[in-house]
C-alpha cells in the first residue's frame, strides 16, 4: 500500500513517489494514459491567441477583424470558406468542380496508405474533396472566379486534383469571360503521386497562357505558407502577383537554403515583405483592404 501512495511532484515526471509523508494526491497508475484519439478538444475557437505578440482575443472579436491582430497585424492564417466569405458579396458563391477526387495511382505508403488517408479525411471533413476548392461569384460587384487551398488538405499539396480543377477553372473563366483568380497556401507537390503531381505544373502554367491569350486577367495571392511546386508554378506567373504581409513564401525552406549555401540568411528571408523588395511580388495587400483592391484591379484591368 505504501508504494501506492504516489508523490505528486514526483508523479508529474512519472516517477513512483517514495516518500512516506502524506499525500494531498493519490495516483493508482503512472503517467498519462488518455489515447490521443479520445482526447477532449477545448471548444475549438473560444479563445485565440496571436502567435506573434501573444495578444489574446475571443474568436467573434478576431473574426470581426478579419482574423487579423488587432494588436501587431498578424495575419492568422485561413482556410477557403473563410477567404469566401471575406471575398464574396453577402457570402453568395457557386462552388464548381466539386465532383473530382483524388486517386491512388501508385498504390503509395507513407505513415499511412495514401488511399487510407485520403479516406480518413473525407471522413471527418465533409466540406473538403481536396486541397483546391473553386467557386463563382461577385466581389464588391465584379463577378469572377476565385480558386483557394486548404492546408488542413495534407498540406494544400498540389495533386492531380488540383491541377485538373484549376485547368478547368481557366476554361470556365474563358467561356464566361470571367476574371481569375487563385490564393495560395501550400507546401507544394503531393509526394503521393509523385510524377503525376509535378506534370500538373506544366498543366496548370500551359492553361494560364491559353487564358493570357483570351485576354483575362490572372490575379494570384501569396499566403502564408506558399512553397515548392506551387510558389514554382502558377503562384509566381500572374498578371499581377500579390501576397499577405509576413507570407512565408519561397521553394525550398529556410533550412535546406541555409545547409545547401553553408550561409546565414538574412532577417526576413522569405516574408513577403523581403520578396517584395527583391521584386518578385507587385505588391503586399492588407487583408482587411483585399477585396476592395481586387474589385479595383478588376475594373482597372475591364478599361
Ligand atoms: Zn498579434
Amino acid at each position: 500500500m505504501a508504494d501506492e501512495i504516489a508523490d505528486f511532484e514526483k508523479n508529474l515526471s512519472g516517477d513512483q513517489g517514495k516518500d512516506q509523508k502524506t499525500s494531498w494526491f493519490r495516483r493508482i497508475k503512472k503517467g498519462i494514459l488518455t489515447k490521443t484519439s479520445e482526447k477532449k478538444e477545448t471548444q475549438e475557437g473560444l479563445w485565440t491567441k496571436c502567435p506573434e505578440c501573444n495578444y489574446i482575443s475571443t474568436f467573434a472579436e478576431l473574426k470581426e477583424q478579419l482574423f487579423v491582430c488587432p494588436k501587431c497585424g498578424y495575419h492568422h492564417r485561413l482556410n477557403s470558406s473563410q477567404y469566401y466569405e471575406i471575398l464574396f458579396d453577402n457570402n453568395e458563391y457557386t462552388e464548381l468542380f466539386t465532383n473530382i477526387r483524388s486517386k491512388d495511382f501508385l498504390g503509395f505508403t507513407d505513415l499511412k496508405p495514401y488511399k487510407k488517408r485520403l479516406e480518413d479525411i473525407w471522413k471527418n471533413n465533409t466540406n473538403l474533396k481536396d486541397s483546391l476548392r473553386v467557386a463563382v461569384g461577385k466581389v464588391d460587384g465584379e463577378e469572377m472566379v476565385i480558386a483557394c487551398m486548404d492546408f488542413e488538405f495534407i498540406g494544400g499539396s498540389l495533386g492531380s486534383v488540383m491541377g485538373e480543377k484549376f485547368a478547368r477553372a481557366v476554361d470556365y473563366c474563358i467561356q464566361h469571360r470571367l476574371p481569375y483568380m487563385v490564393i495560395n497556401k501550400s507546401g507544394g507537390a503531393r509526394m503521393m503521386e509523385s510524377a503525376f503531381s509535378l506534370m500538373q505544373m506544366a498543366k496548370t502554367s500551359g492553361k494560364l497562357s491559353q487564358l493570357s491569350d483570351a485576354k483575362l486577367p490572372y490575379i494570384s495571392l501569396l499566403t502564408d505558407p506558399t512553397f515548392g511546386g506551387v510558389s514554382a508554378s502558377f503562384a509566381m506567373l500572374g498578371d499581377l502577383n500579390i501576397a499577405e504581409p509576413g507570407a512565408l513564401i519561397g521553394f525550398a525552406g529556410p533550412r535546406v537554403i541555409k545547409e545547401t549555401i553553408k550561409k546565414d540568411l538574412p532577417e526576413g528571408f522569405q516574408r513577403s515583405e523581403f520578396l517584395l523588395e527583391h521584386g518578385f511580388l507587385d505588391f503586399i495587400v492588407n487583408r482587411k483592404e483585399l477585396k476592395n483592391k481586387i474589385a479595383t484591379v478588376i475594373r482597372l484591368f475591364k478599361n
